[in-house]
């Protein structure tokens, strides 16, 4: 009877055992499979979390770098590779792996000891002139234990190129204004000092004062007129102007200078209408065919003439048989400033910022203006403007039509 119990408490102990090992494998299985899930769970959420980060990064509108304690990149963002025009992969680059900066290498070192470094600027000649601003600190954990460095870059190019633009023209203004202004004084002092005691000499010296009083008059005027014109001051009075018409008038208002140099004024324009502020067309028309009696052929012609584009713009063409423009000067006699031939330019009264007076009011207009030339064939100005029934106003004008009237 006992070897039968035995046997039976021996094989129930067992049972109970294995039963028990079951179940024990079974919760452990469990606990890892949970464990697993959680991780899984963490790893997403992480994976998600440095998505965002990057979603985050990549929409800024600075450069960001992120660099770990080693100095080796451990984030750019998509601004900052296109700062310096970088397509390769930089995570876990030096800088000067990176980018071969020097410059900016030794800033990350500068941030090493101070801490933070703040409006740091960099040019990059290497990069068309880029300038940048960098902002850089270190960054540290909450046992302020350093972690690594970040820095941000702010482009700055445009910024610079606006205040170069601006100390040009202060230059160029002063300049202008100087050069008049001491051909008075210098006249002035000679009269003073007993000139003025022969009448003839006195008589041409007052006559090249006037004549510089003018020059600084008109500068004056021009300079006021692009001021209003650069701040959007100005407010367009749009209405139907008959180009035709206000181009006799130009004629007539021209009539006088055209005859000191026996050039024929020709009005060729069609009966054209365009919206536009008629006052600041007249001054357009003006200037280009001051400028075309100016620089034009003594006993030369001007003529004016005009279309409408298939677009319905109105396109205007001043044209002279003078000796034109050099090729490489088309544009830039439209910039403020700008002479061909500078003495010959002052010599006529020229104050070298009537093109760029016309080119802001056409753009104000929403039209286009250019030059063309060829050698020993004359200059000739097209602008266009939009057509007085409304046509054209909501297409860009197309520039290359001009070439073919
Ligand atoms: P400016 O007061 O000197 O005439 P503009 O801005 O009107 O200034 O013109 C800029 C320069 O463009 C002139 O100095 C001249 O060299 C050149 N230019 C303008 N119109 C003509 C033209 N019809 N023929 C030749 N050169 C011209």
């Amino acid at each position: 009877m006992w070897p039968l119990l035995t046997l039976l408490a021996l094989g129930g102990g067992a049972g109970l055992h294995f039963w028990w090992r079951g179940q024990f494998r079974r919760q452990q299985r469990q606990l890892l499979d949970e464990r697993e899930a959680s991780r899984h769970r963490q790893e997403q959420s992480t994976h998600q979390a440095q998505a965002r980060q990057q979603i985050l990064f990549n929409s800024m509108l600075e450069g960001l770098l992120l660099l770990d304690s080693n100095h080796r990149i451990d984030l750019a963002n998509r601004a900052f590779k296109n700062l310096f025009n970088l397509k390769s992969e930089l995570h876990g680059k030096t800088i000067l792996e990176a980018l071969r900066l020097h410059e900016l290498a030794r800033l990350v070192e500068r941030v090493e000891t101070e801490g933070q470094v703040f409006d740091h600027e960099l040019k990059l000649p290497e990069l068309a002139g880029r300038w940048l601003q960098v902002n850089a600190a270190v960054i540290t954990n909450a046992a302020g234990k350093r972690e690594g460095t970040i820095l941000v870059f702010h482009d700055l190019t445009r910024i610079k190129h606006l205040e170069r633009t601006r100390e040009d023209f202060v230059a160029n203004v002063s300049h202008e204004l100087r050069t008049p202004l001491s051909l008075i004084k210098g006249y002035v002092e000679t009269l003073l000092d007993g000139a003025r005691h022969n009448p003839e000499v006195a008589e041409r010296f007052l006559r090249i004062i006037e004549r510089n009083a003018e020059r600084l008059d008109l500068l004056i005027q021009d300079l006021l007129t692009i001021s209003a014109l650069e701040s959007g001051r100005v407010e367009l009075q749009r209405q139907p102007v008959a180009l035709r018409a206000l181009t006799d008038k130009v004629f007539a208002d021209l009539h006088s200078r055209a005859e000191q140099k026996r050039v024929q004024l020709v009005n060729e324009l069609p009966e054209l209408a365009a919206n536009a502020d008629i006052n600041r067309l007249d001054q357009v028309l003006s200037n280009l065919v001051d400028n075309a009696i100016k620089y034009g052929r003594p006993e030369g012609s001007v003529r004016v003439s005009g279309k409408t584009t298939a677009e319905g713009w109105m396109e205007i063409a001043v044209r002279d048989d003078g000796p034109g423009i050099p090729a490489e000067a088309l544009d830039r006699v439209f910039e403020r400033f700008y002479r061909v031939d500078k003495a010959r330019s002052r010599d006529q009264g020229g104050t070298g910022l009537g093109l760029s007076i016309v080119k802001h009011i056409i753009h104000s207009h929403g039209g286009e203006v250019r030059a063309e030339s060829g050698s020993g064939q004359g200059a000739a100005f097209f602008f266009t403007l939009p057509g007085a029934d409304g046509s054209g106003s909501n297409q860009p004008p197309q520039a290359g039509l001009a070439a073919s009237q």
